[in-house]
């Protein structure tokens, strides 16, 4: 078995100890004689992993008791639809800040359901450099609340610090989820689709303060409301159970690891040895993301000319490296290195782009 070193944006690299417990277990789960894909819903068998999921996350990230943790379907891009369809009272507007793409793609779904306004933005000449500072929002005292995208997968920037702000604060956080501490106090509605930092595909965890899901609207159809999956424990309908007993091996491989301190430590480390790279003192390998905004899951960088990329890349590839195009909205590289790309990966990265200059 040859695994690659996987820089994939997302879907992403899985821990291997979650992806061997799912092959060891795939034909008979627990003794049960089938896989859980073959499990009931509604059985004692898949019930104990959900809640197993949903306790795990709870654990790692330390959510208080007046917070709901929901397994929904239909990816961030749902959430962009729901977060104001749950949130926007009649006539009001929320607030958004626009770091990328996906900001950008979460406000024109608010602007479909209600009136939503822009607060800052990070666009630099058509680009997504920085993270605007807290002094930068304007907000608006009545907004039903602020959005904000943690880490922009695209543009490859990540918030340091959270704002702090009297509306509730919403943040997408698809592509940084579990990668560090967090206090989960200061967030109205977190929310992430599972296929960068917890899992597979199919599943997307989103975080509810509960009187956000108790004052929810309740014209909108029950399929959508966070009350209604709340209420349930994500058992309304049918759940992505798969993905969800992924989610679980995911989740202790991240315990196992000493939690998200030892995680972050490791994610610093990591993006530490590719940045050093673009720091080294040549005009090689440039990033196009302002210092303190740098991310450490997804390090964008540039190199002299498209054809230099597209040499580094192919060359990468014959060496078992993965997955390093920048998104083709905007060219260039990215290494992608989220929770579950080990430290060696990220050191053959650094070893091979040092060699590729030379
Ligand atoms: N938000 C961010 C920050 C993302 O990176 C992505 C996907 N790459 C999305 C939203 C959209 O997620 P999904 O495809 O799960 O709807």
């Amino acid at each position: 078995m040859a695994r690659v070193h996987n820089f994939n944006a997302g879907p992403a690299v899985l821990p291997l100890a979650a992806l061997e417990r799912a092959q060891k277990e795939l034909l008979d789960v627990n003794g049960t004689g089938m896989s859980i894909m073959e499990h009931s819903h509604r059985g004692k068998a898949y019930e104990a992993i959900h809640n197993e999921a949903l306790a795990l996350m709870r654990e790692l990230l330390g959510v208080p008791d007046n917070y709901d943790v929901l397994l929904l379907q239909g990816g961030a891009t749902q959430q962009f639809a729901l977060v104001p369809m749950n949130l926007c009272a009649e006539g009001q507007s929320s607030d958004y800040v626009i770091t990328g793409s996906w900001s950008k793609k979460a406000i024109k779904e608010a602007k479909k359901v209600g009136k939503a306004r822009i607060a800052a933005t990070g666009e630099v000449d058509g680009k997504f450099p920085r993270i605007p500072k807290a002094a930068e929002l304007d907000l608006d005292a009545s907004a039903a609340y602020l959005h904000i995208t943690s880490n922009n997968t695209i543009a490859g920037t990540q918030y340091r610090e959270f704002p702090d702000v009297k509306a509730p604060l919403v943040a997408d956080m698809s592509s940084d989820i579990l990668s560090r501490p967090l206090d989960v106090s200061r967030f109205g509605v977190i929310y992430a689709g599972a296929q960068k930092n917890l899992g597979p595909s199919g599943v997307t965890v989103v975080i509810v303060r509960k009187d956000l899901v108790e004052s929810g609207n309740e014209s909108i159809p029950e399929i959508f409301q966070y009350r209604n999956h709340a209420s349930q424990n994500s058992l309304s309908n049918t759940p992505p159970t798969f993905a969800i007993y992924m989610l679980r091996n995911v989740l202790s491989w991240v315990k196992e690891q000493g939690g998200l301190s030892a995680i972050a430590k490791r994610n610093e480390e990591k993006a530490a040895m590719l940045y050093s790279v673009l720091d080294e003192r040549s005009d090689f390998y440039s990033s196009p993301v302002e210092k303190d905004s740098r991310s450490r899951m997804n390090v964008v960088f540039n190199l002299p000319t498209p054809e230099l990329e597209a040499e580094c890349i192919a060359q990468a590839e014959k060496r078992g490296m993965v997955g390093l195009k920048g998104h083709r909205s905007v060219g260039g590289m990215r290494a992608s290195i989220y929770n579950a790309c080990p430290p060696e990966s990220v050191q053959a990265l650094a070893d091979f782009l040092r060699a590729f200059k030379k």
